[in-house]
């Protein structure tokens, strides 16, 4: 190691970065839940109402899907062994990749470690060194690491605007070769304008990319995302979905033409140089697809759900901004005013989680709420209220806006 120049400056120290995170109030730990993620957990030894799971449907913890990762322990392992390249294609992987494909009208779909994983993997596949990618400024983490990770140039385009967009493409003469976006944006709970999208996409011969995390059991017709709400199914080049939210399990997948598919088979390094998925976490999402597949029901009560709280918050003298989903942010602004009714949501037994920069953009820490189809409309309205008390307690509350609030007929029969 002779050779080496020794470093200009000192080494970073861990205990002052933490200081740092702490003086900022953006110091983040880890609580203890006990129990699989149902509509109420024990935190901390209290029962809670959980508002902040992404088990929308509450299939993570259904029998079925239990039983599913069971069986396929019992008759797959634990393990895949490898990447499917080296060991071989396991019989469920496939099977999933061919019902996945089915559910969302796509030619084919290829499974990913992770949803996180999936963009990245993508990404890198279909922008390359001297390309541009465009990407809404609200886009999640790993769609804004997966554009960094493809060495493309990369132009972010204001939050669902299509004439900044359009500009942009404009100015990339041509060496655009990707528009990503959230389909419901994971922190806001707003829907990216799918058709839009795919005019501007289609007009300056980019390829649409569409990332459905939080829109799969939640929108369009049996809870087939925002494309297929849109009526754009098989149209969008890509669909990458997560196997970890609403279909209660983990990993993820990537619809599209067999020919894509093919491509990221060959280069997309995220699936070619990690192990596959585990048999019981694709017997979990197997079963837990079919069920949502066969009960369009559960989506309805989702969505019930969602407008219940949303409405019961805005009653409340909340800004709730643009959500129109299970997803219903309350912005604060400030970091610590968002720990704050964070912690007071949390003395009234309503656990949802604080969101900070840099999750969100500066300015706009909030309280992040999400419901289950299996809550109860009056644990959402209590919610609500001590939500509303929290913030009245802090002074974050504005007049009531008129005509809000909860509209007597939402009130649900009581789940099971
Ligand atoms: C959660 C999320 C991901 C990551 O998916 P995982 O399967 O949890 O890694 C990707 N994109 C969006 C929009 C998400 O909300």
């Amino acid at each position: 190691m002779g050779g080496l120049t020794p470093r200009a400056v000192p080494v970073s120290d861990v205990g002052d970065r933490l200081d740092e995170l702490r003086a900022a109030g953006l110091h983040r730990g880890l609580r203890l839940v006990e129990g699989p993620q149902g509509p109420r957990v024990t935190l901390d030894g209290a029962e809670v109402l959980l508002l902040c799971s992404n088990n929308y449907l509450g299939l993570a913890d259904h029998p079925r899907v239990r039983q599913a990762a069971a069986d396929a322990a019992e008759r797959f392992g634990a393990g895949a062994g490898a990447s499917r390249l080296i060991s071989g294609n396991m019989e469920p992987h496939r099977r999933l990749e061919e019902r996945l494909a089915d559910f969302t009208g796509y030619q084919a779909a290829l499974l990913f470690g992770s949803g996180y994983l999936a963009n990245l993997g993508t990404i890198a596949a279909l922008a390359r060194r001297g390309e541009v990618v465009f990407s809404d400024e609200l886009n999640h983490a790993s769609i804004i690491d997966g554009c960094r990770i493809s060495r493309a140039e990369r132009f972010v385009y204001r939050h669902a605007d299509l004439e900044h967009l359009s500009w942009g493409l404009r100015k990339a003469n041509g060496r655009g070769a990707l528009i990503v976006t959230d389909a419901v944006f994971s922190m806001d709970g707003d829907v990216a304008p799918i058709s839009g999208l795919l005019d501007v996409a289609r007009r300056s011969g980019c390829r649409l990319m569409v990332d459905e995390a939080h829109a799969t059991g939640a929108l369009g017709p049996g809870g087939r995302g925002a494309v297929a709400e849109a009526g754009l199914g098989g149209e969008v080049d890509l669909v990458v979905g997560t196997l970890g939210k609403t279909l209660g399990s983990y990993g993820a997948y990537v619809c599209g033409s067999a020919e894509i598919v093919d491509l990221l088979i060959n280069v997309a390094r995220p699936f070619i140089f990690s192990t596959a998925l585990p048999p019981p976490v694709i017997g979990a999402a197997s079963a837990a697809l079919e069920l949502l597949d066969g009960q369009p029901g559960m989506v309805e009560h989702l969505r019930q759900n969602g407008a219940i709280l949303r409405d019961a918050l805005a009653g409340h003298g909340l800004d709730v901004g643009d959500s129109r989903t299970q997803i219903v942010p309350v912005v604060v602004g400030e970091a610590r005013l968002a720990m704050e009714l964070c912690e007071r949501a949390l003395e009234g037994r309503v656990f949802s989680q604080a969101i900070r920069p840099p999750t969100v953009p500066d300015g706009t820490s909030r309280l992040r709420l999400s419901v289950m189809a299996n809550h109860r409309a009056d644990e959402l309205c209590a919610a609500a209220h001590v939500v509303g008390d929290a913030a009245d307690r802090l002074g974050l509350t504005g007049p009531a806006p008129a005509g809000s609030g909860v509209p007597a007929d939402s009130r649900l029969p009581r789940a099971a």
